[in-house]
C-alpha cells in the first residue's frame, strides 16, 4: 500500500499515520512525501481519513519501495557530478578487467576524451573457469581509482562477496553486482547498509520481477541509490553470447522509478554488434550504457571479443549524439571533450570533485577512529609518529600530474593533523 501525504502535511500528521500503521501490526518506510507499507496487512480505511492523507493506493507488486508509483518522476542516482536518470545519457566505459597501470590509464584518458562519464574495470572477476584470470584484486582497485582520478571520471567495479564490501567501497564510486550475484542476498543486504551507489546487473536467468526484488533488498536495507542493468539473458540462441532483452528495458521504465542502463558488450559478446545494440538501447529509453573498451582487445585477459578498441569507442560516442537527441537526451553532462562546456561547466565539475574529496575525508577519519578505538582497547599507544610519517611519504610518492609532491605532502600533513584532532575529540 502507498499512502501519499498532502504536500502541506505536518511532520506530526505523518508520524500519526506511521503510528497507526504500526498499531495495526504493519510496517512502512518513508519515500519522499509518501509512506510505503512493506510488511503486514492494512485496510485503506485504517488511514484514508486521517489528517494530512492525500491518497491511498494498493500496490499489487511484490516489490514495493522500487515500484514506479512510489516515485513517479523517477530516481536520480548521484555519483560525484554525474547524475544517472536525470535525462542525460551516462556512459561507463573501460576494460572488462584491470590488467596493468598502463592499460587502465591509457583507457581512462581515451574514454574520458571521447565523452564517457564513468570508468569501468573489474578487479574481482567472476570467471566461469577457476583457471581463468581472476582479476588483480586489491591492486586492481587501486589502479582503477588512480586512473579514475587522473582522467576525472568516477569508477565502477564489481564486488563479489559481502566480506569484500568495505574494501571495494574504499576505492569504488559505484559498486557493481554482477549477473552471477544478483540473488546473493547477503551481498545485497551488505550493500544496502552502505551509502554507495549500486549497479545491479540482471542475472542470466533472472526475470524482471526477480531483478526488481533484488533491487528491493538493497533499498529496503537502507540504500536507495540503485541503478539497474540489462546485460543479456540466456536463451536457446547461440549466435550471440546472450540475448539482450531490450523489451525488459522498455518494460522496466513502467515498473520502477530506478534508472536502467544497458550493457551491449555482455549482451551480445560480439564487438561488431555492440554499437548497434547501444543505439537500440538508447532508442528504447535506457538511461545509459556500460561498454567494454580495451586498448588492444586481442591481448585482453578477459572478454576481448566483445571489447571495442579506443578509436572504435570514440567513433561510437560520436555517432551516439544523434541517437541521444532523437531519444530526447543529451550525451553526458560533460558533453564530449573536457572543457567543452566552458568555465561554468568546469566549475561545476570542480564542485563535484570537492564533494567527493570531503566524502573521502569523512571515510578516512571514520577508519582512523576505528583504528584508535581498537588500539585503546588493546592498551597500545594510539599515536604512532612513524606511521604518520609513512602515510605522508606514501602520498608524496603517489604524486604525479599537475600537483607537485610538496603540495601533496602539505595536504596530507593537514589530513593527518585533522585526524589527530578527531581522535582527541573521540576520547574526550
Ligand atoms: C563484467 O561487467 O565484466 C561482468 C562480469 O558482467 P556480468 O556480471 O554482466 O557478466
Ligand atoms: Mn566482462
Amino acid at each position: 500500500m502507498l499512502i501519499r501525504m498532502k504536500r502541506d502535511a505536518s511532520a506530526r500528521e505523518t508520524n500519526d499515520v506511521d503510528a497507526r500503521i504500526r498499531e495495526r501490526g504493519a510496517d512502512a518506510r518513508r519515500v519522499d512525501d509518501a509512506l510505503v507499507v512493506i510488511h503486514g496487512k492494512l485496510r485503506a480505511d485504517d488511514v484514508a481519513r486521517m489528517p494530512g492523507v492525500e491518497s491511498v493506493e494498493e500496490l499489487s507488486t511484490p516489490y514495493r519501495l522500487v515500484a514506479r508509483a512510489v516515485r513517479p518522476r523517477g530516481t536520480v542516482v548521484t555519483i560525484g557530478d554525474v547524475e544517472v536518470g536525470a535525462g542525460a545519457l551516462v556512459v561507463a566505459a573501460g576494460p572488462c578487467s584491470v590488467e596493468s597501470r598502463g592499460q587502465i590509464l591509457e583507457t581512462a584518458h581515451a574514454v574520458a576524451a571521447a565523452g564517457a562519464t564513468l570508468l569501468r574495470g573489474g578487479a574481482f572477476k567472476p570467471r566461469t573457469s577457476p583457471y581463468a584470470f581472476q582479476g588483480l584484486g586489491e591492486e586492481g582497485l587501486e589502479l582503477l581509482a588512480e586512473a579514475g582520478i587522473e582522467a576525472g571520471l568516477p569508477v565502477v567495479t564489481e564486488v563479489m562477496s559481502p566480506e569484500d564490501v568495505p574494501l571495494v567501497a574504499r576505492w569504488a564510486d559505484v559498486m557493481q553486482v554482477g549477473a552471477r550475484n544478483v540473488q546473493n542476498f547477503a551481498l545485497l543486504k551488505a550493500l544496502g547498509a552502505t551509502r554507495r551507489p549500486v549497479l545491479l546487473k540482471r542475472g542470466m536467468s533472472t526475470t524482471v520481477e526477480e531483478l526488481l526484488l533484488a533491487a528491493e533488498y538493497v533499498v529496503a536495507h537502507g540504500n536507495s541509490q540503485v541503478i539497474l542493468c540489462e546485460r543479456g539473458i540466456r536463451t536457446f540462441e547461440t549466435s550471440t553470447r546472450n540475448t539482450l532483452d531490450l523489451g525488459a528495458v522498455a518494460a522496466l521504465a513502467g515498473l520502477t522509478h530506478l534508472p536502467v542502463i544497458v550493457d551491449p558488450s555482455h549482451g551480445t559478446g560480439r564487438r561488431d554488434l555492440v554499437g548497434k545494440m547501444a543505439k537500440a538501447s538508447v532508442a528504447v529509453g535506457a538511461d545509459g550504457l556500460i561498454v567494454e573498451v580495451h586498448p588492444d582487445p586481442a591481448s585482453a585477459r578477459s572478454d576481448g571479443a566483445q571489447s571495442l578498441d579506443l578509436p572504435q569507442f570514440a567513433a561510437l560516442m560520436g555517432e551516439l549524439h544523434a541517437h541521444a537527441s532523437l531519444a530526447g537526451r543529451t550525451l553526458g553532462p560533460r558533453g564530449g571533450m573536457r572543457g567543452a562546456g566552458g568555465v561554468e561547466d568546469l566549475r561545476k565539475r570542480i564542485d563535484g570533485v570537492d564533494a567527493r574529496i570531503v566524502q573521502l575525508l569523512h571515510e578516512r577519519a571514520a577508519l582512523a577512529l576505528d583504528v584508535g578505538r581498537l588500539k585503546r582497547a588493546a592498551g597500545v599507544p594510539v599515536r604512532v609518529p612513524a606511521r604518520e610519517a609513512e602515510v605522508i611519504a606514501r602520498a608524496r610518492q603517489l604524486a604525479h600530474g599537475a600537483l607537485p609532491p610538496d603540495a601533496v605532502e602539505r595536504v596530507f600533513e593537514a589530513i593527518v593533523s585533522g585526524t589527530r584532532t578527531a581522535e582527541e575529540r573521540d576520547v574526550a
